[in-house]
Protein backbone atom coordinates (compact mmCIF):
# COMPACT_ATOMS: atom_id res chain seq x y z
CA UNK A 1 0.00 0.00 0.00
CA UNK A 2 1.25 3.49 -0.89
CA UNK A 3 1.71 5.60 1.85
CA UNK A 4 -1.17 8.18 0.76
CA UNK A 5 -3.53 5.04 0.80
CA UNK A 6 -2.19 3.75 4.28
CA UNK A 7 -3.02 7.42 5.18
CA UNK A 8 -6.45 7.28 3.44
CA UNK A 9 -7.18 3.67 5.20
CA UNK A 10 -5.56 5.59 8.84
CA UNK A 11 -7.86 8.63 8.51
CA UNK A 12 -10.93 6.49 7.57
CA UNK A 13 -10.50 3.90 10.67
CA UNK A 14 -9.87 7.47 13.08
CA UNK A 15 -13.68 8.45 12.14
CA UNK A 16 -15.52 5.59 11.46
CA UNK A 17 -16.74 4.61 14.55
CA UNK A 18 -16.63 0.27 14.22
CA UNK A 19 -19.70 -1.17 13.69
CA UNK A 20 -21.66 -3.66 13.74
CA UNK A 21 -24.94 -5.46 12.35
CA UNK A 22 -27.91 -7.62 13.08
CA UNK A 23 -26.06 -10.44 11.82
CA UNK A 24 -23.52 -10.64 14.01
CA UNK A 25 -25.16 -8.90 17.14
CA UNK A 26 -27.73 -12.44 17.14
CA UNK A 27 -24.19 -14.57 16.92
CA UNK A 28 -22.53 -12.62 19.42
CA UNK A 29 -25.41 -12.92 21.92
CA UNK A 30 -25.86 -16.85 21.14
CA UNK A 31 -22.17 -17.25 22.11
CA UNK A 32 -22.16 -14.94 24.85
CA UNK A 33 -24.38 -17.62 26.47
CA UNK A 34 -22.01 -20.45 25.58
CA UNK A 35 -24.98 -21.42 22.67
CA UNK A 36 -22.07 -22.86 19.62
CA UNK A 37 -24.15 -24.64 17.07
CA UNK A 38 -27.53 -24.39 15.10
CA UNK A 39 -29.51 -26.46 13.45
CA UNK A 40 -30.63 -25.03 10.52
CA UNK A 41 -31.69 -24.43 6.38
CA UNK A 42 -30.11 -21.61 4.82
CA UNK A 43 -32.11 -19.10 2.91
CA UNK A 44 -33.69 -15.74 2.24
CA UNK A 45 -33.05 -13.98 4.49
CA UNK A 46 -30.80 -16.07 7.02
CA UNK A 47 -28.45 -17.36 4.37
CA UNK A 48 -25.66 -14.95 5.51
CA UNK A 49 -26.65 -15.74 9.54
CA UNK A 50 -25.59 -19.10 8.97
CA UNK A 51 -22.49 -18.13 6.95
CA UNK A 52 -21.03 -15.74 9.54
CA UNK A 53 -22.37 -17.88 12.46
CA UNK A 54 -19.51 -20.59 11.02
CA UNK A 55 -16.98 -18.21 10.31
CA UNK A 56 -17.36 -16.99 13.64
CA UNK A 57 -16.52 -20.45 14.49
CA UNK A 58 -20.04 -21.51 15.65
CA UNK A 59 -21.07 -24.90 14.22
CA UNK A 60 -23.94 -24.66 11.67
CA UNK A 61 -25.32 -28.06 10.55
CA UNK A 62 -27.36 -27.40 7.50
CA UNK A 63 -30.46 -29.91 6.69
CA UNK A 64 -32.55 -30.77 4.55
CA UNK A 65 -36.01 -30.01 5.70
CA UNK A 66 -36.42 -27.67 8.57
CA UNK A 67 -38.61 -30.01 10.47
CA UNK A 68 -35.74 -32.37 11.45
CA UNK A 69 -33.45 -29.23 11.97
CA UNK A 70 -36.12 -28.36 14.55
CA UNK A 71 -36.07 -32.14 16.36
CA UNK A 72 -32.31 -31.74 16.27
CA UNK A 73 -32.67 -28.23 18.08
CA UNK A 74 -35.24 -30.13 20.33
CA UNK A 75 -32.96 -33.31 21.61
CA UNK A 76 -30.06 -31.40 21.87
CA UNK A 77 -31.53 -28.90 24.44
CA UNK A 78 -32.96 -31.87 26.12
CA UNK A 79 -29.51 -33.97 26.14
CA UNK A 80 -27.64 -30.84 27.30
CA UNK A 81 -30.23 -28.62 29.25
CA UNK A 82 -29.33 -25.86 27.05
CA UNK A 83 -32.06 -23.98 24.42
CA UNK A 84 -30.81 -25.73 20.98
CA UNK A 85 -30.96 -23.21 18.00
CA UNK A 86 -33.01 -24.23 15.06
CA UNK A 87 -32.68 -21.72 12.16
CA UNK A 88 -35.30 -21.16 9.26
CA UNK A 89 -36.28 -18.87 6.54
CA UNK A 90 -39.76 -17.53 6.67
CA UNK A 91 -43.34 -18.80 6.43
CA UNK A 92 -42.97 -22.28 4.78
CA UNK A 93 -39.80 -22.74 6.26
CA UNK A 94 -41.22 -21.70 9.43
CA UNK A 95 -43.68 -23.80 9.38
CA UNK A 96 -41.59 -26.82 9.02
CA UNK A 97 -40.19 -25.77 11.85
CA UNK A 98 -43.37 -25.19 13.94
CA UNK A 99 -43.83 -28.98 14.40
CA UNK A 100 -40.80 -29.71 15.83
CA UNK A 101 -40.96 -26.12 18.03
CA UNK A 102 -44.55 -27.94 18.96
CA UNK A 103 -42.95 -31.22 19.97
CA UNK A 104 -39.96 -29.34 22.03
CA UNK A 105 -42.88 -27.73 24.08
CA UNK A 106 -44.97 -30.84 24.64
CA UNK A 107 -41.96 -32.89 25.75
CA UNK A 108 -40.37 -29.67 27.98
CA UNK A 109 -37.28 -30.17 26.00
CA UNK A 110 -35.98 -26.37 25.68
CA UNK A 111 -35.19 -25.16 22.36
CA UNK A 112 -34.99 -21.68 20.52
CA UNK A 113 -36.68 -21.30 16.82
CA UNK A 114 -35.62 -18.21 15.02
CA UNK A 115 -36.62 -17.47 11.75
CA UNK A 116 -36.59 -14.74 9.46
CA UNK A 117 -39.63 -13.04 8.42
CA UNK A 118 -41.32 -10.57 6.02
CA UNK A 119 -40.84 -7.18 6.38
CA UNK A 120 -43.70 -5.90 8.91
CA UNK A 121 -44.45 -2.77 7.38
CA UNK A 122 -46.50 -5.02 4.40
CA UNK A 123 -46.94 -8.07 6.61
CA UNK A 124 -49.22 -5.99 8.64
CA UNK A 125 -50.83 -4.45 5.64
CA UNK A 126 -51.47 -7.43 4.02
CA UNK A 127 -50.01 -6.09 1.11
CA UNK A 128 -48.32 -9.46 -0.14
CA UNK A 129 -44.72 -9.71 0.63
CA UNK A 130 -42.23 -12.45 -0.70
CA UNK A 131 -43.40 -15.41 2.00
CA UNK A 132 -46.10 -12.76 3.68
CA UNK A 133 -46.95 -14.25 7.10
CA UNK A 134 -47.50 -13.38 10.69
CA UNK A 135 -45.39 -15.34 12.17
CA UNK A 136 -45.22 -14.45 15.81
CA UNK A 137 -48.99 -15.09 15.82
CA UNK A 138 -48.65 -18.46 14.25
CA UNK A 139 -46.18 -19.40 16.61
CA UNK A 140 -47.49 -18.06 20.58
CA UNK A 141 -50.09 -20.98 20.76
CA UNK A 142 -47.56 -23.84 20.01
CA UNK A 143 -45.02 -22.69 22.15
CA UNK A 144 -43.92 -21.44 25.69
CA UNK A 145 -42.99 -17.52 25.21
CA UNK A 146 -42.76 -15.80 21.47
CA UNK A 147 -41.41 -12.37 20.50
CA UNK A 148 -40.22 -10.16 17.62
CA UNK A 149 -37.05 -7.81 17.54
CA UNK A 150 -37.03 -4.99 15.56
CA UNK A 151 -34.26 -3.30 16.72
CA UNK A 152 -30.58 -4.45 16.24
CA UNK A 153 -30.15 -2.88 19.62
CA UNK A 154 -32.60 -5.24 21.41
CA UNK A 155 -31.32 -8.61 20.11
CA UNK A 156 -29.44 -8.49 23.42
CA UNK A 157 -32.52 -8.39 25.61
CA UNK A 158 -34.29 -10.89 23.19
CA UNK A 159 -31.56 -13.70 23.00
CA UNK A 160 -31.55 -13.46 26.56
CA UNK A 161 -35.16 -13.59 27.36
CA UNK A 162 -35.80 -16.47 24.80
CA UNK A 163 -33.06 -18.42 26.66
CA UNK A 164 -34.66 -17.78 29.93
CA UNK A 165 -37.87 -18.80 29.01
CA UNK A 166 -36.52 -22.30 27.17
CA UNK A 167 -34.92 -23.33 30.08
CA UNK A 168 -36.49 -21.93 33.65
CA UNK A 169 -38.86 -24.00 34.93
CA UNK A 170 -40.60 -26.37 32.80
CA UNK A 171 -38.78 -26.36 29.77
CA UNK A 172 -40.56 -25.49 26.28
CA UNK A 173 -39.82 -24.21 23.02
CA UNK A 174 -39.42 -20.37 22.41
CA UNK A 175 -39.91 -18.39 19.33
CA UNK A 176 -38.04 -15.82 18.15
CA UNK A 177 -39.45 -13.54 14.77
CA UNK A 178 -36.80 -11.70 13.15
CA UNK A 179 -38.22 -9.54 10.07
CA UNK A 180 -35.17 -9.27 7.22
CA UNK A 181 -34.25 -5.69 7.99
CA UNK A 182 -33.19 -6.31 10.84
CA UNK A 183 -29.96 -8.21 10.11
CA UNK A 184 -28.59 -5.14 8.00
CA UNK A 185 -29.36 -2.86 10.52
CA UNK A 186 -25.92 -1.16 11.71
CA UNK A 187 -24.96 0.22 15.09
CA UNK A 188 -21.86 1.34 16.72
CA UNK A 189 -19.90 -1.66 17.37
CA UNK A 190 -19.17 -0.90 21.67
CA UNK A 191 -22.56 -0.10 22.02
CA UNK A 192 -24.10 -3.34 20.45
CA UNK A 193 -21.67 -5.30 22.44
CA UNK A 194 -22.72 -3.17 25.54
CA UNK A 195 -26.55 -4.17 24.49
CA UNK A 196 -25.74 -8.04 25.04
CA UNK A 197 -26.70 -9.86 27.87
CA UNK A 198 -25.20 -13.31 29.23
CA UNK A 199 -27.86 -14.53 31.33
CA UNK A 200 -27.25 -15.14 34.91
CA UNK A 201 -28.71 -18.65 36.40
CA UNK A 202 -30.84 -19.28 33.34
CA UNK A 203 -32.74 -22.32 35.20
CA UNK A 204 -32.70 -21.13 38.97
CA UNK A 205 -33.12 -23.59 41.36
CA UNK A 206 -36.67 -24.13 42.59
CA UNK A 207 -36.90 -25.25 45.92
CA UNK A 208 -39.68 -27.54 47.23
CA UNK A 209 -41.47 -26.08 50.27
CA UNK A 210 -40.42 -28.24 53.88
CA UNK A 211 -44.19 -28.90 54.35
CA UNK A 212 -44.82 -30.84 51.03
CA UNK A 213 -41.57 -32.49 51.42
CA UNK A 214 -42.84 -33.89 55.21
CA UNK A 215 -46.30 -34.40 53.65
CA UNK A 216 -44.59 -36.93 50.72
CA UNK A 217 -42.40 -38.79 53.52
CA UNK A 218 -45.49 -39.34 55.35
CA UNK A 219 -47.67 -41.06 52.96
CA UNK A 220 -44.61 -42.86 51.50
CA UNK A 221 -43.63 -44.29 54.76
CA UNK A 222 -47.45 -45.88 54.82
CA UNK A 223 -46.41 -47.67 51.57
CA UNK A 224 -47.28 -51.42 51.74
CA UNK A 225 -46.59 -51.53 48.04
CA UNK A 226 -44.64 -48.09 47.05
CA UNK A 227 -43.53 -47.94 43.38
CA UNK A 228 -41.63 -45.27 42.05
CA UNK A 229 -41.70 -44.40 38.15
CA UNK A 230 -39.39 -41.90 36.76
CA UNK A 231 -39.70 -40.07 34.05
CA UNK A 232 -38.19 -38.13 31.24
CA UNK A 233 -37.99 -34.98 33.95
CA UNK A 234 -35.90 -37.01 35.77
CA UNK A 235 -33.52 -37.71 32.45
CA UNK A 236 -33.49 -34.29 31.78
CA UNK A 237 -32.94 -32.59 35.24
CA UNK A 238 -29.00 -34.55 35.19
CA UNK A 239 -29.29 -35.90 38.67
CA UNK A 240 -28.37 -38.86 38.31
CA UNK A 241 -26.73 -39.87 41.52
CA UNK A 242 -29.59 -38.52 43.52
CA UNK A 243 -32.35 -39.98 41.84
CA UNK A 244 -29.95 -43.18 41.93
CA UNK A 245 -29.71 -43.23 46.11
CA UNK A 246 -33.63 -42.27 46.49
CA UNK A 247 -34.04 -45.83 44.89
CA UNK A 248 -31.57 -47.65 46.67
CA UNK A 249 -32.00 -46.01 49.99
CA UNK A 250 -35.67 -46.62 49.97
CA UNK A 251 -35.76 -49.94 48.39
CA UNK A 252 -38.45 -49.26 46.18
CA UNK A 253 -39.22 -50.98 43.05
CA UNK A 254 -39.03 -48.49 40.16
CA UNK A 255 -40.26 -48.21 36.32
CA UNK A 256 -38.51 -46.09 33.82
CA UNK A 257 -41.04 -44.24 31.24
CA UNK A 258 -39.10 -44.78 27.82
CA UNK A 259 -37.09 -42.08 27.74
CA UNK A 260 -36.07 -42.71 31.49
CA UNK A 261 -34.71 -45.77 30.77
CA UNK A 262 -30.88 -46.58 31.68
CA UNK A 263 -31.60 -43.35 34.24
CA UNK A 264 -30.56 -46.52 36.27
CA UNK A 265 -29.29 -49.41 34.42
CA UNK A 266 -32.40 -51.33 33.16
CA UNK A 267 -30.73 -54.43 34.85
CA UNK A 268 -31.03 -53.55 38.30
CA UNK A 269 -32.21 -55.66 41.18
CA UNK A 270 -35.11 -52.58 42.04
CA UNK A 271 -36.11 -52.21 38.41
CA UNK A 272 -39.83 -53.16 37.44
CA UNK A 273 -39.49 -52.24 33.96
CA UNK A 274 -40.73 -56.33 33.44
CA UNK A 275 -43.36 -56.39 35.46
CA UNK A 276 -44.87 -53.34 34.66
CA UNK A 277 -48.55 -54.24 34.49
CA UNK A 278 -48.41 -55.83 37.77
CA UNK A 279 -46.96 -53.37 39.53
CA UNK A 280 -48.95 -50.21 38.20
CA UNK A 281 -51.65 -52.30 39.03
CA UNK A 282 -50.96 -53.36 42.84
CA UNK A 283 -48.86 -50.39 44.22
CA UNK A 284 -50.89 -48.30 46.55
CA UNK A 285 -48.47 -45.61 46.88
CA UNK A 286 -47.18 -44.21 43.59
CA UNK A 287 -43.76 -41.26 43.22
CA UNK A 288 -43.72 -39.46 40.14
CA UNK A 289 -40.52 -38.00 39.52
CA UNK A 290 -40.51 -35.87 36.47
CA UNK A 291 -43.26 -38.03 34.47
CA UNK A 292 -47.10 -36.82 33.77
CA UNK A 293 -50.16 -39.13 34.31
CA UNK A 294 -50.98 -38.23 30.78
CA UNK A 295 -51.89 -41.27 28.06
CA UNK A 296 -48.79 -43.04 28.24
CA UNK A 297 -49.58 -43.66 32.15
CA UNK A 298 -53.26 -44.33 30.75
CA UNK A 299 -54.14 -40.73 32.99
CA UNK A 300 -53.55 -42.67 36.59
CA UNK A 301 -56.77 -44.75 36.30
CA UNK A 302 -58.74 -47.38 34.85
CA UNK A 303 -57.99 -50.84 34.21
CA UNK A 304 -54.12 -50.10 34.31
CA UNK A 305 -54.20 -48.80 37.38
CA UNK A 306 -56.67 -51.23 39.40
CA UNK A 307 -59.44 -50.74 41.73
CA UNK A 308 -60.60 -46.85 41.72
CA UNK A 309 -59.51 -45.47 44.91
CA UNK A 310 -56.73 -47.59 45.02
CA UNK A 311 -53.53 -45.61 44.66
CA UNK A 312 -52.05 -42.66 46.20
CA UNK A 313 -49.53 -40.52 43.98
CA UNK A 314 -46.78 -38.16 44.93
CA UNK A 315 -46.07 -35.61 42.27
CA UNK A 316 -42.31 -34.48 41.92
CA UNK A 317 -42.57 -31.36 39.70
CA UNK A 318 -41.40 -28.33 38.63
CA UNK A 319 -44.51 -27.55 37.44
CA UNK A 320 -47.31 -26.34 40.00
CA UNK A 321 -50.17 -27.01 37.44
CA UNK A 322 -49.36 -30.20 36.72
CA UNK A 323 -50.62 -31.57 39.72
CA UNK A 324 -54.23 -32.53 39.82
CA UNK A 325 -53.89 -33.03 36.21
CA UNK A 326 -55.58 -36.36 35.85
CA UNK A 327 -55.90 -37.81 39.41
CA UNK A 328 -55.88 -36.20 42.67
CA UNK A 329 -51.92 -36.00 44.09
CA UNK A 330 -52.40 -36.49 48.02
CA UNK A 331 -48.56 -35.37 48.06
CA UNK A 332 -47.52 -32.50 46.05
CA UNK A 333 -43.73 -31.55 45.53
CA UNK A 334 -42.93 -28.87 43.03
CA UNK A 335 -40.09 -28.02 42.49
CA UNK A 336 -36.89 -29.06 40.50
CA UNK A 337 -35.95 -32.44 40.76
CA UNK A 338 -32.63 -32.22 41.77
CA UNK A 339 -33.54 -30.48 45.09
CA UNK A 340 -36.71 -32.02 45.48
CA UNK A 341 -34.98 -35.43 45.69
CA UNK A 342 -32.57 -34.14 47.91
CA UNK A 343 -34.93 -32.97 50.24
CA UNK A 344 -36.46 -36.31 50.05
CA UNK A 345 -33.03 -37.70 50.90
CA UNK A 346 -32.44 -35.41 53.67
CA UNK A 347 -35.99 -36.24 55.45
CA UNK A 348 -35.36 -39.87 55.17
CA UNK A 349 -32.45 -40.43 56.76
CA UNK A 350 -30.51 -43.40 56.93
CA UNK A 351 -32.68 -45.91 58.63
CA UNK A 352 -35.44 -45.90 56.22
CA UNK A 353 -37.61 -49.57 56.33
CA UNK A 354 -37.43 -50.98 52.84
CA UNK A 355 -40.60 -52.36 51.14
CA UNK A 356 -42.43 -55.46 52.76
CA UNK A 357 -40.68 -58.56 51.13
CA UNK A 358 -43.95 -59.98 49.88
CA UNK A 359 -44.31 -56.80 47.34
CA UNK A 360 -40.59 -57.02 46.38
CA UNK A 361 -40.43 -60.63 46.17
CA UNK A 362 -43.87 -60.81 44.11
CA UNK A 363 -42.35 -58.16 41.69
CA UNK A 364 -38.90 -60.13 41.49
CA UNK A 365 -41.28 -63.99 40.39
CA UNK A 366 -42.99 -62.09 37.86
CA UNK A 367 -39.61 -60.08 36.20
CA UNK A 368 -38.09 -63.25 35.99
CA UNK A 369 -41.02 -65.17 34.75
CA UNK A 370 -41.71 -62.05 31.77
CA UNK A 371 -38.02 -62.24 30.97
CA UNK A 372 -37.47 -66.13 30.60
CA UNK A 373 -40.52 -65.99 28.43
CA UNK A 374 -38.77 -63.31 25.96
CA UNK A 375 -35.31 -64.91 25.89
CA UNK A 376 -36.11 -68.18 23.62
CA UNK A 377 -37.66 -65.42 21.25
CA UNK A 378 -34.44 -63.42 21.32
CA UNK A 379 -32.09 -66.15 20.12
CA UNK A 380 -34.38 -66.90 17.02
CA UNK A 381 -31.34 -66.44 14.06
CA UNK A 382 -34.50 -66.84 10.92
CA UNK A 383 -34.51 -64.90 7.71
CA UNK A 384 -36.65 -63.30 7.15
CA UNK A 385 -36.17 -62.22 10.54
CA UNK A 386 -38.77 -61.18 13.05
CA UNK A 387 -39.15 -58.21 15.36
CA UNK A 388 -37.72 -60.20 18.05
CA UNK A 389 -35.07 -62.11 16.76
CA UNK A 390 -33.61 -59.02 14.93
CA UNK A 391 -34.18 -57.06 18.21
CA UNK A 392 -32.67 -59.72 20.18
CA UNK A 393 -29.39 -58.89 18.55
CA UNK A 394 -29.03 -55.02 18.79
CA UNK A 395 -30.13 -55.66 22.65
CA UNK A 396 -26.90 -57.40 23.04
CA UNK A 397 -24.88 -54.68 20.70
CA UNK A 398 -26.12 -52.11 23.36
CA UNK A 399 -25.17 -54.23 26.71
CA UNK A 400 -21.79 -54.23 25.01
CA UNK A 401 -21.58 -50.45 23.72
CA UNK A 402 -23.12 -48.71 26.99
CA UNK A 403 -23.02 -45.40 25.60
CA UNK A 404 -23.79 -45.77 22.07
CA UNK A 405 -27.06 -43.41 22.11
CA UNK A 406 -30.16 -45.47 20.86
CA UNK A 407 -32.91 -43.83 18.81
CA UNK A 408 -35.79 -45.31 17.82
CA UNK A 409 -39.37 -44.68 16.49
CA UNK A 410 -41.82 -46.84 14.30
CA UNK A 411 -45.01 -48.76 15.81
CA UNK A 412 -43.96 -52.24 16.40
CA UNK A 413 -40.51 -51.49 15.46
CA UNK A 414 -40.94 -48.69 18.78
CA UNK A 415 -42.81 -50.86 21.46
CA UNK A 416 -40.70 -53.94 20.93
CA UNK A 417 -37.42 -52.05 21.17
CA UNK A 418 -38.57 -50.28 24.42
CA UNK A 419 -39.32 -53.20 25.88
CA UNK A 420 -36.49 -55.29 24.69
CA UNK A 421 -33.53 -53.46 24.44
CA UNK A 422 -32.04 -52.68 27.97
CA UNK A 423 -30.38 -49.04 28.71
CA UNK A 424 -27.54 -48.78 31.02
CA UNK A 425 -27.08 -44.93 31.33
CA UNK A 426 -29.04 -41.73 31.47
CA UNK A 427 -30.50 -39.73 28.31
CA UNK A 428 -28.95 -42.35 25.71
CA UNK A 429 -32.60 -43.83 24.67
CA UNK A 430 -34.36 -41.11 22.47
CA UNK A 431 -37.62 -41.82 20.91
CA UNK A 432 -41.25 -40.31 19.68
CA UNK A 433 -41.76 -39.25 22.91
CA UNK A 434 -45.06 -37.20 24.23
CA UNK A 435 -46.83 -37.21 21.32
CA UNK A 436 -45.83 -40.70 20.03
CA UNK A 437 -44.85 -39.19 16.80
CA UNK A 438 -43.24 -40.26 13.84
CA UNK A 439 -40.56 -38.25 11.86
CA UNK A 440 -37.85 -37.66 14.86
CA UNK A 441 -35.28 -39.87 13.81
CA UNK A 442 -32.86 -38.17 11.61
CA UNK A 443 -33.49 -34.87 13.35
CA UNK A 444 -32.47 -37.01 17.17
CA UNK A 445 -30.14 -38.90 15.72
CA UNK A 446 -27.81 -36.35 14.14
CA UNK A 447 -27.96 -33.96 17.00
CA UNK A 448 -27.10 -36.62 19.50
CA UNK A 449 -24.32 -37.55 17.40
CA UNK A 450 -22.67 -34.21 17.21
CA UNK A 451 -23.62 -32.88 20.69
CA UNK A 452 -22.34 -36.35 22.97
CA UNK A 453 -19.71 -37.21 20.17
CA UNK A 454 -21.05 -40.92 20.83
CA UNK A 455 -22.00 -43.48 18.01
CA UNK A 456 -25.95 -43.35 17.64
CA UNK A 457 -27.71 -46.22 16.25
CA UNK A 458 -31.21 -44.90 15.19
CA UNK A 459 -33.33 -47.97 15.04
CA UNK A 460 -36.63 -47.03 12.59
CA UNK A 461 -39.49 -48.95 11.45
CA UNK A 462 -39.53 -48.54 7.36
CA UNK A 463 -42.44 -46.29 7.81
CA UNK A 464 -41.44 -43.72 10.27
CA UNK A 465 -37.41 -43.56 8.42
CA UNK A 466 -39.85 -42.36 5.27
CA UNK A 467 -40.45 -39.08 7.12
CA UNK A 468 -36.54 -37.59 7.33
CA UNK A 469 -35.10 -40.42 5.19
CA UNK A 470 -33.55 -37.60 3.00
CA UNK A 471 -31.20 -36.73 5.80
CA UNK A 472 -29.24 -39.52 5.35
CA UNK A 473 -27.40 -36.96 2.93
CA UNK A 474 -26.90 -34.75 5.75
CA UNK A 475 -25.44 -37.39 8.21
CA UNK A 476 -23.04 -38.11 5.46
CA UNK A 477 -22.15 -34.84 4.18
CA UNK A 478 -21.30 -34.30 8.30
CA UNK A 479 -19.52 -37.75 8.28
CA UNK A 480 -21.15 -38.83 11.46
CA UNK A 481 -20.96 -41.93 13.42
CA UNK A 482 -24.73 -43.20 12.84
CA UNK A 483 -26.16 -46.53 11.99
CA UNK A 484 -29.70 -46.28 11.14
CA UNK A 485 -31.42 -49.94 10.94
CA UNK A 486 -34.47 -49.98 9.17
CA UNK A 487 -36.65 -52.50 9.86
CA UNK A 488 -38.39 -53.32 6.74
CA UNK A 489 -41.66 -55.35 6.83
CA UNK A 490 -43.02 -53.48 3.08
CA UNK A 491 -45.19 -51.47 5.04
CA UNK A 492 -46.76 -49.80 7.67
CA UNK A 493 -47.66 -51.94 10.77
CA UNK A 494 -47.53 -54.69 8.41
CA UNK A 495 -46.65 -55.31 4.76
CA UNK A 496 -49.48 -57.55 3.71
CA UNK A 497 -52.77 -55.32 3.48
CA UNK A 498 -54.12 -55.14 0.21
CA UNK A 499 -56.70 -53.14 -1.75
CA UNK A 500 -60.05 -55.06 -1.97
CA UNK A 501 -61.03 -53.17 -5.13
CA UNK A 502 -57.60 -54.54 -6.76
CA UNK A 503 -56.64 -50.84 -8.52
CA UNK A 504 -54.02 -49.93 -6.05
CA UNK A 505 -51.32 -50.70 -3.81
CA UNK A 506 -53.30 -50.91 0.34
CA UNK A 507 -52.73 -47.54 2.02
CA UNK A 508 -50.35 -48.83 4.58
CA UNK A 509 -47.91 -51.14 1.98
CA UNK A 510 -44.80 -49.80 0.28
CA UNK A 511 -42.80 -50.97 -2.31
CA UNK A 512 -41.94 -54.44 -1.54
CA UNK A 513 -38.47 -55.59 -0.89
CA UNK A 514 -37.13 -52.11 -1.31
CA UNK A 515 -33.13 -51.47 -0.41
CA UNK A 516 -33.08 -48.49 1.89
CA UNK A 517 -29.44 -49.10 2.45
CA UNK A 518 -29.03 -47.99 -1.47
CA UNK A 519 -29.63 -44.69 -0.45
CA UNK A 520 -27.02 -44.19 1.99
CA UNK A 521 -24.39 -45.45 -0.68
CA UNK A 522 -26.20 -42.85 -2.88
CA UNK A 523 -24.01 -39.99 -0.54
CA UNK A 524 -21.01 -42.01 -0.30
CA UNK A 525 -22.26 -44.09 3.27
CA UNK A 526 -22.07 -47.73 3.89
CA UNK A 527 -25.17 -49.91 2.78
CA UNK A 528 -26.23 -53.52 4.13
CA UNK A 529 -28.47 -55.89 3.53
CA UNK A 530 -29.02 -57.90 6.70
CA UNK A 531 -31.21 -60.90 6.21
CA UNK A 532 -30.27 -62.28 9.92
CA UNK A 533 -29.78 -61.26 13.06
CA UNK A 534 -26.17 -62.39 12.75
CA UNK A 535 -25.54 -60.44 9.51
CA UNK A 536 -27.46 -57.70 11.23
CA UNK A 537 -25.41 -57.82 14.40
CA UNK A 538 -21.87 -58.28 12.11
CA UNK A 539 -22.93 -54.83 10.43
CA UNK A 540 -23.92 -53.16 13.08
CA UNK A 541 -20.92 -53.95 14.72
CA UNK A 542 -18.64 -53.01 11.98
CA UNK A 543 -20.46 -49.52 11.92
CA UNK A 544 -19.91 -49.05 15.14
CA UNK A 545 -16.30 -49.58 15.09
CA UNK A 546 -16.04 -47.19 11.86
CA UNK A 547 -17.89 -44.53 12.90
CA UNK A 548 -19.01 -44.73 9.29
CA UNK A 549 -22.28 -43.22 8.00
CA UNK A 550 -24.08 -46.93 7.31
CA UNK A 551 -28.05 -47.91 6.96
CA UNK A 552 -28.55 -51.77 7.18
CA UNK A 553 -31.86 -52.88 5.19
CA UNK A 554 -32.92 -55.09 7.83
CA UNK A 555 -35.41 -57.56 6.00
CA UNK A 556 -38.38 -58.46 8.46
CA UNK A 557 -41.14 -60.90 7.45
CA UNK A 558 -44.07 -58.70 6.19
CA UNK A 559 -46.51 -60.84 8.34
CA UNK A 560 -44.22 -60.27 11.71
CA UNK A 561 -46.23 -56.53 12.88
CA UNK A 562 -49.59 -56.08 14.74
CA UNK A 563 -51.56 -52.98 13.91
CA UNK A 564 -50.72 -50.15 15.79
CA UNK A 565 -48.37 -51.61 18.13
CA UNK A 566 -49.16 -51.52 21.45
CA UNK A 567 -51.66 -48.78 20.69
CA UNK A 568 -53.97 -50.34 18.79
CA UNK A 569 -56.72 -49.13 21.45
CA UNK A 570 -56.17 -45.83 20.06
CA UNK A 571 -56.70 -46.81 16.64
CA UNK A 572 -60.50 -46.95 15.83
CA UNK A 573 -61.92 -49.69 13.65
CA UNK A 574 -64.76 -49.78 11.58
CA UNK A 575 -67.12 -53.06 11.89
CA UNK A 576 -68.88 -52.10 9.21
CA UNK A 577 -67.18 -53.46 5.80
CA UNK A 578 -69.03 -52.46 2.22
CA UNK A 579 -68.67 -54.51 -0.20
CA UNK A 580 -65.62 -53.46 -3.01
CA UNK A 581 -67.72 -51.27 -5.42
P1 LIG B 1 -42.53 -39.11 30.56
O1 LIG B 1 -43.13 -39.03 29.19
O2 LIG B 1 -41.20 -39.75 30.58
O3 LIG B 1 -43.49 -39.62 31.57
P2 LIG B 1 -43.15 -36.36 30.81
O4 LIG B 1 -42.62 -35.57 29.68
O5 LIG B 1 -44.59 -36.75 30.76
O6 LIG B 1 -42.21 -37.61 31.02
O7 LIG B 1 -42.97 -35.58 32.15
C1 LIG B 1 -41.83 -34.82 32.38
C2 LIG B 1 -42.17 -33.91 33.51
O8 LIG B 1 -40.96 -33.48 34.09
C3 LIG B 1 -42.93 -32.64 33.08
O9 LIG B 1 -44.14 -32.54 33.80
C4 LIG B 1 -41.97 -31.51 33.43
O10 LIG B 1 -42.64 -30.38 33.97
C5 LIG B 1 -41.08 -32.13 34.47
N1 LIG B 1 -39.74 -31.60 34.54
C6 LIG B 1 -38.89 -31.37 33.53
N2 LIG B 1 -37.72 -30.92 33.98
C7 LIG B 1 -37.83 -30.87 35.33
C8 LIG B 1 -36.96 -30.49 36.40
N3 LIG B 1 -35.71 -30.11 36.17
N4 LIG B 1 -37.43 -30.58 37.65
C9 LIG B 1 -38.69 -30.99 37.89
N5 LIG B 1 -39.54 -31.36 36.96
C10 LIG B 1 -39.12 -31.30 35.68
MG1 LIG C 1 -43.09 -51.28 8.83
Amino acid sequence: MSALAQRIVEDHAAVEPEITDGFHLVIDALKLNDINTIYGVPGIPITDLGRLAQAAGMRVISFRHEQHAGNAAAIAGFLTQKPGICLTVSAPGFLNGLTALANATTNCFPMILISGSSEREIVDLQQGDYEEMDQLAIAKPLCKAAFRVLHAADIGIAVARAIRAAVSGRPGGVYLDLPAKLFSQTMDAEAGAKSLVKVIDPAPAQLPAPDAIKRALDVLRQAKRPLIVLGKGAAYAQADDAIRDLVERSGIPYVPMSMAKGLLPDTHAQSAGAARSLVLKEADVVLLVGARLNWLLSHGKGKTWGAPGSKKFIQIDIEPREMDSNVEIVAPVVGDIASCVAALLDGMGQGWAAPPAAWTDAIAAKRDENLAKMAGKLRKNAAPMDFHGALGALKTIIQQRPDAILVNEGANTLDLARGIIDMHKPRKRLDVGTWGIMGIGMGYAIAAAVETGHPVLAVEGDSAFGFSGMEVETICRYNLPICIVVFNNNGIYRGTDIDPTGRDPATTVFVADSRYDRMMEAFGGVGVHATTPDELSQAVNAAMDSGRPTLINAVIDPAAGTESGNIGSLNPQSTVRKKPA
